[in-house]
């Protein structure tokens, strides 16, 4: 089963009477340990298309299936959990909840599964430290750079153990060195954890990193090709 599968997928907004279609047709099979960039002009559509592939959405006509699931047939709490079992999130603006440590940033997702205190801290705890901030479990996000928040947010992606990580310009607030070790992290996850990893960016050295590129205009697929793979990164 592909990690992600869209078949035909349209998505139209409406607003104050107006209609707008921010999808007009796309098909997309996403593999597991797949690492693809999406790549588009501003309001071309990718943020419709990362909600509607992270099932934070559904289409307005089309298939999507999420692990084999059409989410077509799920009510919005079993679209929740299969989210919360698949997927893991990451936002330019890395969404962390201010007035709460790491350690509890990364929980939440676990908590939401109702797995116990313990063994949520247990796992948090673990995860931070894959992401190298195992020395700031009890800061909060004031306390700490924008890498480091970042570096929780991947955490925080990465604790239900997601077969897809979906990152929505995961470099946009960062300075260019932070940047590459949030990449460098992401494209770890990538290749030692089997996470198929999509993103979102405008920076072609961000983009040409992935092994595939995905190109979208005025809400369609322009084009879908691969990558020559770069050498590693020193
Ligand atoms: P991108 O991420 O490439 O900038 P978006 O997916 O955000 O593109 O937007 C695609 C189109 O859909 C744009 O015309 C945008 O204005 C419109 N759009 C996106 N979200 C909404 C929404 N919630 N309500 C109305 N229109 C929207
Ligand atoms: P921006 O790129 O403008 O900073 P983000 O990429 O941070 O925006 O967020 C994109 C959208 O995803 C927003 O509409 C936000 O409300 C939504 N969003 C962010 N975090 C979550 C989440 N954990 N679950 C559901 N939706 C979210």
């Amino acid at each position: 089963t592909p990690a992600l599968e869209a078949v035909d997928v349209t998505r139209t907004y409406e607003m104050e009477g107006v209609e707008v279609t921010a999808l007009k047709g796309v098909s997309l099979v996403i593999e597991n340990g797949e690492y693809a960039a999406i790549l588009g002009p501003s309001g071309s559509g990718k943020s419709t298309l990362m909600h509607l592939l992270g099932a934070l959405d559904r289409p307005s006509s089309g298939a999507l299936r999420v692990g084999g699931r059409d989410v077509a047939e799920l009510n919005d709490g079993e679209l929740a959990e299969l989210r919360n079992e698949h997927i893991g999130f990451v936002f330019q603006s890395f969404h962390l909840l201010a007035r709460t440590t790491a350690v509890d940033n990364v929980s939440m997702p676990l908590m939401y599964r109702g797995i116990g205190r313990a063994e949520c801290r247990r796992r948090a705890v673990a995860a931070l430290e894959t992401v190298g901030l195992g020395h700031r479990l009890d800061h909060r996000p004031n306390q700490m750079s924008g890498g480091e928040q970042q570096r929780v947010a991947i955490a925080r992606a990465l604790v239900g153990a997601p077969k897809v990580v979906l990152a929505d310009e995961p470099t946009g607030n960062l300075d260019t060195r932070t940047g590459h070790e949030v990449m460098r992290l992401l494209e770890e996850l990538n290749r030692e954890q089997g996470v198929a990893v999509i993103l979102v960016t405008h920076e072609p050295e961000v983009a040409v990193r992935a092994r595939r590129q995905i190109h979208i205009r005025d809400g369609l697929i322009e084009r879908d090709e691969a990558t020559a793979r770069p050498e590693p990164a020193a």
